[in-house]
């Protein structure tokens, strides 16, 4: 239903061979915002996207995710994609023998219903205008998707992607990692020209630099696999100032192995 979306996370615990990473998540988006969790390297930042995404290697022990008051942890990935999340990944797979337009058009269909399909046209004419909009060379629709892709082209495609698909609840995974500051732009652009009341969108970032472009309604700092503060962008630009020490000290949060700030 547009304009009712909500999107809830609670008290979510999830494991990764048997390790507990994610340890009571909360968090809730209603239509049209945009939230930002920043937090060091190792904290779960990933693996939230990948429990929210139904990835079968991740174990969800407790919690409960709903959609519209549609209970997310029932539904295969597949059901999880036609219910409109998308994730636009950390680290893309390459998948030789597939085109990126074939995998495109896919993609689109898998979300459509049986005889409702895009037409051939009206895809290709969609796919030349977003990949423009994207300053994409053309040639990358006939490319095996992402093969020899680099990493900023990996992550421009993931945002082509994103825009053919119009997902309601777009995640994004450090899109903005191995961006210069061309690409990061153009990559900001896009989401911003898809904001609007009926989307909402979850961006995961290391780095403050990509909220100067896209402009969050909340910011949330993650820690040992839960949100540990809540703001809004000034806090992004504490983090960026001043690091995650001070937070760590006022939360008393002492460094697990594996966890670099
Ligand atoms: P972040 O994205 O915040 O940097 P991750 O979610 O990638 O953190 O990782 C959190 C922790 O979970 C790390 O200790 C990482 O090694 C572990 N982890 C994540 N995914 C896997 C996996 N597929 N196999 C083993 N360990 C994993
Ligand atoms: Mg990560």
């Amino acid at each position: 239903m547009a304009g009712t979306m909500h999107f809830q996370i609670e008290g979510l615990r999830a494991n990764v061979e048997n390790k507990e990473i994610l340890k009571g998540f909360d968090l809730t988006i209603k239509n049209g915002e945009v939230h930002a969790i920043m937090g060091p390297n190792g904290t779960g930042k990933s693996t939230l996207a990948s429990v929210l995404m139904g990835h079968p290697k991740y174990e969800v022990t407790a919690g409960a995710i709903s959609l519209d008051g549609e209970d997310l942890l029932e539904m295969s990935v597949d059901e999880r994609a036609r219910a409109g999340l998308f994730l636009g990944m950390q680290y893309p797979s390459e998948i030789p023998g597939v085109t990126n337009s074939d995998f495109l058009r896919s993609a689109i269909n898998a979300r459509r219903e049986e005889g409702n399909e895009i037409s051939l046209m009206k895809f290709i004419r969609q796919l030349e205008a977003k990949m423009k909009e994207l300053e994409m060379n053309p040639q990358f629709a006939h490319r095996y998707l992402n093969e020899g892709f680099s990493g900023g082209e990996k992550k421009r495609n993931e945002i082509l992607q994103m825009l053919l698909l119009e997902p309601r609840l777009t995640i994004l995974d450090e899109i903005d990692s191995g961006l210069d500051i061309d690409a990061l732009r153009i990559v900001a652009d896009g989401v911003n020209s898809m904001r609007g009341e009926d989307r909402s969108f979850l961006i995961i970032t290391h780095y403050q630099r990509l909220l100067n472009y896209i402009k969050p309604d909340f910011v949330h700092v993650m820690m040992q696999g839960r949100i540990v503060r809540s703001g809004g962008p000034e806090l992004a630009e504490r983090l960026e100032n001043e690091g995650y020490e001070w937070l760590k000290e006022e939360l008393g949060i002492v460094d697990e192995v594996g966890q670099e700030a």
